[in-house]
């Protein structure tokens, strides 16, 4: 095999298939891919960092192997592609024998690397710096097991744990959001001894997130808390622990919430902590959006009520026997137009107000108990009138009666007794599974929007398995 020489100016290549897959990098505690590392460099300058890397090894490791933490160096093959490989090979990296591990076994053993990293010490440091120049704060320790007082054989080793005036706290520093699911069981241990768990990270980028870090946030009232070196100053400077909160605010637009953030220094001892949901955050996020969507609601529903009460005074003052002039009629186009933009659909004819006229002559009737619409003095000729020339709306008509109570005043209007029997034989037809009594779809929507009481039945009745079986 002859000697490869490679244009110092081209890409850097790796190994195809490196034993060392992943590489974590000491000094952010992040991880990187070991052949996207390579192959994004030049090839002299590989070559160059290369040496720095062998230099550094035994003092000052700048990489480490993802799984074993063990310092990393950089190796050319024969082809002069690159590839990492441990300080010393002894056969213990469980990146040898990979297959034999899970997915959480590897999620782990990542985490308890990174945990040696620089990034982790300096974050950890801070928390320390941060808490120790608090005088409310006692009792600080870093890298301490903590006892279940319940159960001795259960323990922790938070990062950092103290006395502060929510009581004990145990904090984790956070730098990789990764490994979230190896950590997440830790808030019922803390929960289980009445203390508080509280992560802190070492930065947050709201337009840089991953799935994880929104388990951490959405899980925390959408609150992030942040030990970077200014809050730590801060904390110094006033004897007060600091920390810096990014939250989101809700705002409402066109009756949807939408958020942005906002972020601030904010003393701890401040924050709203809740130790069974293990939360400890500044801002309120739920309770404001929660806020907000009620004043939505409440705006809608006020806005429904002025609709139905515009298009109900419309009805009542329409004359019955003339047509309408075309002005009025343009004034309930305009209403058919609002509940077209409510999400209602509007009743269609050729005459604006055939589609409905029965419906809504019954039903409104039989909500103010007496007669609308139709030339009668009775509430029980409206029925009749119903079942004549309506019958896809006498169910609709029947619940009417019952909701708006005017059983009584039906029977004491029905002397002959002739209404009784014939809304009993109806009774009946409908059980049976009469087609002719169906409610009408069509106008359903509509039915639901002007008279939701009533409208809320027909529907019950059209989804429950007794229409179904029959439909
Ligand atoms: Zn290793």
């Amino acid at each position: 095999m002859g000697n490869v020489t490679v244009d110092p100016l081209a890409l850097a290549m790796p190994v195809l298939r490196p034993e060392i897959a992943e590489i974590l990098d000491f000094a952010s505690g992040e991880f990187l891919d070991a052949a996207a590392y390579i192959a994004a460099k030049r090839y002299d300058r590989l070559v160059a960092e290369r040496v720095d890397i062998r230099e550094g090894l035994d003092n000052n490791p700048r990489f480490g192997c993802a799984l074993c933490a063990t310092p990393v160096y950089l190796v050319a093959s024969g082809k002069k592609r690159f590839f990492f490989r441990h300080r010393r090979e002894d056969g213990s990296c469980p990146s040898v024998t990979r297959s034999g591990l899970s997915r959480a076994d590897i999620q782990a053993l990542k985490y308890d690397g990174q945990r040696e990293s620089l990034a982790h010490l300096r974050i950890k440091e801070r928390i320390v710096r941060s808490l120790t120049c608090d005088l409310s704060n006692s009792e600080i320790v870093s890298e301490r097991q903590w006892r279940s007082a319940r159960d001795p054989a259960s323990r922790r080793q938070p990062d950092v744990q103290a006395m502060t005036v929510f009581g004990r706290v145990a904090f984790e520093a956070q730098l990789s959001t990764t490994f979230l699911d190896v950590v997440a069981g830790r808030r019922a241990f803390y929960r289980d001894e009445g203390a508080l768990l509280v992560w802190i990270m070492a930065g947050f980028d709201p337009d840089y997130r991953r799935m994880t870090t929104d388990d951490l946030l959405f899980s925390n009232n959408s609150n992030i808390l942040v030990v970077d070196e200014e809050t730590t100053a801060r904390s110094e400077e006033t004897g007060t622990f600091h920390v810096r909160v990014h939250y989101r605010v809700p705002e409402l637009s066109k009756g949807l919430l939408v958020d942005h953030w906002k972020s601030t220094i904010f003393p701890f001892r401040d924050l709203k902590v809740d130790r069974q949901k293990q939360t400890a955050w500044a801002f309120d996020y739920q309770g404001q959006s929660e806020e907000l969507l009620q004043v939505e609601r409440e705006a809608s529903s006020r806005a429904d009520d002025s609709l139905r009460e515009r298009l109900l005074a419309f009805w009542k003052s329409r004359n019955q026997q003339t047509p309408d002039p075309v002005s009025r009629e343009a004034v309930w186009q305009g209403l058919m137009r609002d509940i077209s933009a409510r999400g209602v659909t509007p009743p269609t004819n050729d005459r604006y107000d055939r589609a409905i006229t029965g419906l809504i002559n019954g039903i409104l009737s039989a909500k103010e108990g007496f007669p609308i619409g139709w030339d009668f003095k009775h509430l029980v000729e409206v029925a009749h009138r119903v079942c004549d020339g309506y019958p896809e709306h006498v169910l609709t008509m029947g619940y009417a009666i019952r909701v708006y109570g005017r059983e009584t005043l039906i029977s004491a209007q029905d002397k002959s007794g002739k209404w009784a029997k014939r809304a009993r034989s109806i009774r009946k037809l409908i059980l049976e599974g009469d087609q002719r009594y169906l409610p009408d779809e069509d106008t359903l929507s509509f039915l639901k929007f002007v008279f939701p009481e009533v409208g809320s039945k027909v529907e019950a009745f059209l989804t429950s398995d007794h229409a179904k079986s029959r439909l």
